[in-house]
């Protein structure tokens, strides 16, 4: 599939009243493989203008090259989402996009007025990126709510998993399958019922591996008591910062991100 394109909104849908659900179609996406947890980056054209995408290329750095070279304002934002689900026979995905409070970004303002007929770009979903499920015996899956489409996509893969999902209130929850511990941010400090509740949890005997998503510093503290309080290895977690407090996705990494790319890597 070719790693680059157009996509075209075709529905978009309240289905929290923090999360729209945008139908895309595109050219490829007819042919896209199926994987669970497929991240992609979207890309916003600036106000009033068609988007601008750099030349095709399937080695991902070039393309990023290319993409930085495009005049600065005519240039893209780009924000990492993940395909919520895939209807080959429309050649359509649809992907969930959180709301959030406080500054909306790029992402979240264009969400909140998205239309049928408009137009973003993309890169992805590259299968270079796809991890192979852990054949642990049990798969404990916490994020908060950016993290809910790439859970439900294990979800629909796996019968072994153990999910702790942080949420703003009651009605953001989602009907997912299996044992899903919802927890009710309600007001307080984001991350923190999350994190309370996994260091509370009784998991099943046997081997353990872990999936954590959503903000960093929440995802490193998910981490950390894996690693030290529970003794799972390392190379056992599966890990992402989603998006970071006061900081966009186009701020620079921070020495806390480098560190955590670092530990990414095996370094
Ligand atoms: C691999 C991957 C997959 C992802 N999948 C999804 C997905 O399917 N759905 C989804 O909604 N998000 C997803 N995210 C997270 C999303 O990319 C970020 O939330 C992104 O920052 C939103 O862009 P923005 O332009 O709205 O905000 P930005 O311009 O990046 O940030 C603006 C401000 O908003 C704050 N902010 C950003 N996100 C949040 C948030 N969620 N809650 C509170 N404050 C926030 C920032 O701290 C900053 O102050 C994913 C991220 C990654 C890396």
């Amino acid at each position: 599939m070719n790693p680059t394109g157009l996509l075209e909104v075709t529905a978009v849908r309240q289905v929290t009243p923090r999360t729209v659900r945008v139908t895309f179609t595109g050219d490829g996406l007819g042919e896209l493989e199926p994987w669970p947890d497929q991240q992609l980056k979207l890309l916003f054209p600036p106000a009033g203008r068609p988007v601008r995408l750099p030349s095709a290329d399937d080695d991902v750095m070039r393309w990023y090259q290319a993409y930085l070279a495009i005049p600065e304002d005519e240039r893209p934002v780009m924000r990492s989402y993940t395909v919520r689900s895939r209807d080959p026979g429309r050649a359509a995905i649809d992907v969930d996009f959180v709301l959030h409070a406080g500054p909306a970004g790029p992402a979240t303002a264009w969400a909140r007025t998205a239309t049928p007929g408009d137009v973003l770009g993309r890169y992805g979903p590259d299968a270079a990126y796809r991890r192979p499920l852990s054949t642990a015996d049990t798969l404990l899956c916490a994020g908060d709510e950016t993290a809910l489409p790439a859970i439900a996509t294990i979800l629909s893969e796996v019968d072994n998993a153990v999910v702790f999902i942080e949420v703003a209130d009651a009605a953001e929850e989602q009907p997912l399958p299996g044992e899903v511990h919802w927890l009710h941010r309600d007001g307080a400090e984001h991350g923190a019922k999350l994190l309370a509740a996994v260091r509370d949890a009784k998991l099943p005997d046997g081997s353990v591996a872990a999936w954590l998503a959503g903000e960093a510093g929440m995802v490193r503290s998910l981490r950390r008591h894996l690693v030290a309080d529970r003794g799972i290895g390392k190379s056992a977690i599966e890990f992402t910062g989603y998006w970071r407090r006061s900081l966009t996705q186009d701020d620079a990494p921070t020495s806390e991100d480098l560190a955590d790319a670092a530990e990414k890597l095996g370094a």
